[in-house]
This record gives structure tokens, sequence and C-alpha cells, in this order.
């Protein structure tokens, strides 16, 4: 490592107080969508902006508001600070979300969410993990950077985004649709919302969910004469170990995702009659499939839809299928793309550990960069406590994460 980089990396060790600080004033300011009962993240957002300015002197900082009349100033907040490199080609992007979501039962918090504690090296509070350790990594690497008067070699991008944690309509992927301009192709795009607890996953890709419920209908009867009925229940029953079939119909492998292979599992069943001497009319369950990106969805249905002619035939009932969530996977960010490379040199050089991309069961806010083209990537070093009560980060993460970030905006590329 060069000298200067030594010298940013000991200017971030020095900002253990700033992290507390910020995320104390941080968790103060609950940022809760409307659909979890909040006014959205205005206000986090001034106070993120003042922040920035006042210490970080960004080159050129813009609020993009996202229209939105249920919350009461009618638009969703999104921050976009940027810093010029000296090598004036790619940007280097984080990006972080500013809402969080509700506390949930208070008595399982072993006191205030909204204010934070310092147990230990730990921090206590609704958000310090997701995702302010993120943010507060993010504008601390820039800090050292600032604070040392030293230019980084390319350009630094931070992001501050409304809506992640309720479908990010108001936020990147109104940012995606209205201002896509923002972001080039050669950019480097990384999202600090998840991660291991030692930094070695690297999130490049995701299985397309699919969600299905069955609603059988037969003919109710009476349990002693099953003739004069249609048996709702067992027709169901005979389509769920049909359906096991699917894993041997899609049986790909991909090593990239744990695990390597996609998954049809059946899940909820709702209750049907309430005695056991009534044959069910009616029988309604449910499957959660988690689907490799190489098979599409419609090829999936094609196979379900056969079994349920069988069943339907073979027992005499009717089955409607509908959707409750149907998502393709966004196409991969390749395991070679330039925003793995730098995470993986910083990971080497400073902390002696070599990260895997990888593949998740489905759902991270990277899929919008990636079906618009982006190569986006999911990192970070996390205690994974996020949404749960009592949600801690770890003081050391955020100030470790904000090296990882300091060296990859110093990185030639
Ligand atoms: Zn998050």
């Amino acid at each position: 490592m060069d000298t200067t980089l030594v010298e940013i990396m000991k200017q971030i060790d020095g900002y253990r107080q700033e992290a507390i600080g910020l995320e104390t004033q941080l968790t103060r300011i609950p940022a809760l969508g409307p659909e979890s009962g909040g006014d959205g993240e205005r206000d986090k957002a001034a106070f993120v902006q003042d922040w920035v300015r006042q210490h970080l002197q960004p080159d050129d900082l813009q609020e993009y508001r996202a229209p939105d009349a249920r919350v009461s100033y009618g638009y969703r907040p999104n921050i976009v600070a940027m810093f010029n490199g000296h090598a004036d080609k790619r940007t280097i992007w984080i990006m972080t979300h500013l809402d969080v979501v509700p506390p949930g039962d208070l008595s399982k918090w072993t006191g205030d969410p909204w204010t934070v504690r310092v147990v230990d090296n730990k921090l206590l509070g609704r958000g310090v993990e997701d995702n302010q350790q993120g943010l507060v990594s993010s504008v601390l690497a820039v800090k050292a950077y600032r604070d040392l008067k030293i230019a980084p070699q390319n350009n630094v991008g931070l992001v501050f985004v409304a809506d992640e944690e309720t479908g990010s309509q108001y936020g990147i992927q109104y940012l995606l649709n209205e201002h896509r301009h923002l972001f080039s192709r050669e950019d480097i795009i990384l999202i600090p919302d998840a991660g291991d607890t030692k930094g070695t996953m690297i999130e490049v890709a995701e299985k397309s969910i699919l969600w299905l419920r069955f609603h059988t209908q037969g003919k109710q009867t009476h349990g002693s004469v099953p003739e004069h009925g249609r048996n709702a229940h067992k027709a169901a029953s005979y389509l769920t170990v049909r359906l096991e079939t699917l894993y041997k119909k899609f049986n790909k492998r991909d090593p990239m995702f744990s695990p390597p292979i996609s998954t049809f599992e059946p899940t909820k069943r709702e209750a049907n009659v309430p005695n056991v001497n009534t044959i069910p009319g009616e029988d309604v369950l449910y499957f959660d499939c988690r689907i490799l990106p190489n098979y599409k969805i419609t090829e999936v249905m094609k196979a379900v839809k056969a079994l349920r002619r069988e069943t339907e035939k073979k027992f005499k009932v009717k089955i409607a299928i509908s959707f409750s969530q149907h998502d393709q996977a966004a196409p991969p960010t390749l395991p070679d793309a330039p925003v793995v490379q730098v995470i993986t040199k910083a990971m080497k050089d400073l902390r002696k550990k070599r990260p895997k991309p990888m593949g998740i069961g489905g759902g991270t806010v990277a899929a919008y960069f990636r079906r618009a083209g982006f190569p986006a990537a999911v990192w970070s070093t996390m205690a994974e406590t996020a949404h749960s009560p009592d949600e801690y980060c770890l003081i050391e993460n955020i100030l470790d994460d904000a090296k990882i970030f300091a060296h990859i905006f110093s990185q030639r590329l």
C-alpha cells in the first residue's frame, strides 16, 4: 500500500466518535415509508444533506424528488453527492437507503429503538445496521480524503435513496427511470446493504421468485360417503407430491448459489373444514419457488400447469392458480466484473481475505441496476441483525468497511 493510502486508513481509525455520533443522530430521525405508517424520509434526508455539505464539501449535491401524495409534503427525497477524482473517468458509486423498518414488538427491545445505545463495541437501535452502517461508512470514507485534502483517484458518487424497504418505486427505481444519465455502464456500483460477518460474500446474482397459490375446488360431503363428494384436500396433496418432480425437471446446478439448485417448496396451507368427519370441498395451498436465473419462469409455469391438468383429471376437481409474487431474476453481474475486482483487491490488501461472488435466494435492490444494464454488487461486513429487535452493528465494521471504500476510491481502473 502506498503511503497516502496508509495515511487515509489511519485517519479512518480516528473516526470512532464520528461513527457513534452520526449513528446516534440518524437513529433519532425515524424514516418510515407510508406503508409502514410513517411520513417518509424528508427529515433524515435534510440532516444527511446538511452534514454532507458541511463536512464533505461535495463538488455537486442534488436532491431528486419522487412525487408521492401519500406523505404530507408530497415527495420522497433521493440525494446524490458527487466528489471529483483526478482521473475523471469512472465513478465509484455507493448507494445506501435512508428508510428503516418499524421496530415491531417493543417488548422485545431492551431499550428505546430510536435512541442509540453503546454496549461494548456495539451500537444498538433501529436502522444502525440496515442501512446506516453502510451510509456512515461511505461518508467517513470520503471524509478521510477531505480532511487530509487528498483527491481520490476516481470520481465518487454517494447516493442516499428513499423507499428501499417497501419496493423502491420512489427510490432507486425513480432515479433509474427519470435520471438514468447519472450512471454510466463503466461505473462501479456498490451497495453495502447486505453481507456476512467477515465481508467474504459479494452478492452478484439472485434467483427468480415465484410464489404460487393453488385453489382446489371439489365437492364437500360427509366423511362416511367419500364417493358422494370430491376430496379437494386429497387432490391438493397429490398435486403437492407431484410438484416435487420440478426438482428433477429443473435440476441445473450453479455453484455460485447457496443452495446451488432451484427450489420448489410447499409452504402455507389455509385452514379447511373444522371437523374430522367432513370431506373438504375446498383447499388452498401455496408454493415458494426460487429458480436459478438460467430458467424462465414461463417454462416452470408450463410444467406446473401440466401437473395441474393431470390432478384435475384424476380427481375431477378444478384448480385455479394465482401468483402472489412473480419476478424473473435480473441478469447476474459477472463474477469477474470490475465491481467484484475492486472489492477483492481491497479485501486482499486490507484484510488478507479473498471474498467470493455469490448468488442468493432473491430480492435485493441491486436487481434494479442489473435490469437497467449496470453491473452492481451488494457487499458489506455485517452482524446480520437487520429488521430484528435490538438491531445492532459493530463499530469496527463501520470503520473497516469505510477503509475498503476509501481503498477503492484510489484504485487505478
Ligand atoms: Zn436495507
